[in-house]
C-alpha cells in the first residue's frame, strides 16, 4: 500500500516532528565511526527546511533500556548533523518535558532541534500513549523517516501517529516503494538469493518469497540444512538439525524453483589460513565444514541473476568475514551490481558485505533496515508503516 509522503504535507510555518534513525556506531571515545545514517536523512530534513518548516528530530541511539546513559547522549550526533547541514542544530536536554516543550514552541521556520535519546524513557519502547502524545504535541505534523525501526511499535515510530497527521519521509518512501514494487508487482524473472547463518531466522522470508519468485537460490550455512534434508553428509558444517524437516517441506513446496549448491568450499576450521578445498556436495569430508559456495554453483547462480529482471538478496553465501571464504558472496554482489535488474539487498550482514566490497552504489536499493527489511520481505505489515497516511 502506497503511503503519503512529505510532498503531500503542508509544512510551511509548521513544526514537524521527524523520526530519524541516527543509531550510528560509536567508538570507545564516543566518536561516530560511520555517519551514513545521518547523511541518509538529509534529503528529508532539507526538503522540510526549504518548505518553511521547523524540524524536530527524534531518534534512539544504542540500548539505554529506559535509563539515562551519558555515553548514549546525542551531542556528537548533533555536532555531526551541524557539519552536514551547514547550520545550527539545537540539542534538547531531553525528549519530552516542560523545558523541551518550551524550546520546541519557540522554534522558527528553518530551525532544527534534535531531541535527546528517546530510549532514555522506558515509555518509548512500551509505546506508552501519554509519552507518545507528549512527543506529538511538540509539533504539528509527524514524519517517519526511520525505516530501520519501522518493525517496532514504539511511541516515536507508531504511537505518536495517533495524534498528528503522519507522512513518510524520502528514505522511508524509497524503502517501501522499491521493496513493495519487487514483492507486489515484480518484473520477471524474479529471483531471490537467500543465504546467511540459519534457516530458522529466515523461515518467514523463505515461505513468502517462494510463493512469489521464479527462482530461489540458497547459499550460506542455511544451504547445509537443505543439503542434509537431501541426505548429504555435511561434516562439521553449521546445520540446524531441528530444521531439517522444514527444509524438506520447503524443498517439496519449492520444487524446481529452489536451487541448492552443487559444489562448496570446505575448510578444516572457520578461520583464515585453514586448509580448504572445493568439493561436490556429495563429497563433504566428515572432518571439514562448508564455508562458501563453490565455483560451479557461483557460475549457475550468477547466470540466473544475470537473466533476472528483479533480484532480492538476503544473507551472505559464506563466512564472508574471512576474506578467503568471501568469494561466493563477492561473486553474487558483482552479479547484482552488473545486472540491469531492479536489485535489492536487505539484511545487516548482506548490506555490510556489499558496502565492504564497494558495490552498494551499483545496486538499485540497499535497505537501511536489517530487521525491518527482513520483516518486509516476510510480507508483514510494519507497525511504523501502517500508521502513515495512505496515498490515493
Ligand atoms: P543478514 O544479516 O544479511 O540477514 P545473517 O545474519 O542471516 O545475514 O547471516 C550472516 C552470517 O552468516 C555471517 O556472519 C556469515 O559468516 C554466516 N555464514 C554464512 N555462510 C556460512 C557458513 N557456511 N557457515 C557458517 N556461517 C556462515
Ligand atoms: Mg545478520
Amino acid at each position: 500500500m502506497a503511503k503519503q509522503t512529505i510532498r503531500d504535507a503542508d509544512v510551511s510555518g509548521k513544526r514537524v516532528l521527524v523520526r530519524v534513525d541516527f543509531n550510528v556506531p560509536l567508538d570507545k571515545q564516543g566518536r561516530i565511526t560511520d555517519d551514513t545514517r545521518i547523511r541518509a536523512a538529509l534529503p528529508t530534513i532539507q526538503y522540510l527546511l526549504q518548505h518553511g518548516a521547523a524540524v524536530i528530530l527524534v531518534t534512539h541511539l544504542g540500548r539505554p533500556d529506559g535509563k539515562v546513559v551519558d555515553k548514549l547522549r546525542l551531542d556528537p550526533v548533533a555536532r555531526r548533523l551541524e557539519e552536514l547541514l551547514g547550520g545550527t542544530v539545537i540539542k534538547a536536554p531531553d525528549s519530552v518535558g516542560p523545558e523541551v516543550r518550551q524550546i520546541a514552541s519557540g522554534l522558527r521556520p528553518g530551525q532544527v532541534l534534535l531531541l535527546e535519546n528517546v530510549r532514555f524513557h522506558p515509555e518509548e519502547e512500551a509505546n506508552d500513549a501519554v509519552f507518545a502524545r507528549q512527543l506529538a504535541e511538540l509539533a504539528d505534523v509527524y514524519v517517519d523517516d526511520a525505516f530501520g525501526t519501522a518493525h517496532r511499535a514504539h511511541a516515536s515510530t507508531s504511537g505518536v501517529a495517533a495524534y498528528r497527521p503522519a507522512y513518510a519521509g524520502f528514505l522511508m518512501e524509497k524503502e517501501i516503494d522499491t521493496m513493495g514494487r519487487a514483492l507486489e508487482n515484480p518484473e520477471r524473472p524474479f529471483v531471490a538469493l537467500i543465504g546467511g547463518a540459519k534457516v530458522s531466522t529466515k523461515i518467514g522470508v523463505l515461505n513468502n518469497l517462494l510463493d512469489k519468485v521464479d527462482r530461489l537460490l540458497i547459499g550460506g550455512a542455511m544451504a547445509n540444512t537443505f543439503l542434509r534434508a537431501q541426505a548429504y553428509d555435511t561434516g562439521k558444517s553449521l546445520v540446524e538439525e531441528d530444521k531439517v524437516g522444514l527444509a524438506e517441506e520447503l524443498l517439496r513446496k519449492g520444487d524446481e524453483k529452489l536451487l541448492l549448491p552443487v559444489d562448496v568450499v570446505v575448510a578444516s576450521k572457520p578461520e583464515a589460513g585453514a586448509e580448504t578445498k572445493v568439493v561436490p556436495v556429495s563429497g563433504i569430508p566428515a572432518e571439514m565444514l562448508v564455508v562458501d559456495i563453490g565455483p560451479e554453483t557461483i557460475q549457475t547462480y550468477a547466470d540466473v541473476v544475470a537473466n533476472a529482471k528483479t533480484v532480492v538478496w538476503n544473507g551472505p553465501m559464506g563466512i564472508f568475514e574471512v576474506p578467503e571464504f568471501a568469494r561466493g558472496t563477492r561473486a553474487m554482489a558483482e552479479a547484482l551490481a552488473s545486472s540491469q535488474a531492479l536489485s535489492i539487498v536487505g539484511g545487516g550482514d548482506s548490506v555490510a558485505a556489499v558496502e565492504q566490497m564497494g558495490l552498494a552504489d551499483k545496486i538499485t536499493h540497499v535497505s537501511t533496515g536489517g530487521g525491518a527489511s527482513l520483516e518486509f520481505l516476510e510480507g508483514r505489515t510494519l507497525p511504523g508503516v501502517e500508521v502513515l497516511r495512505n496515498a490515493d
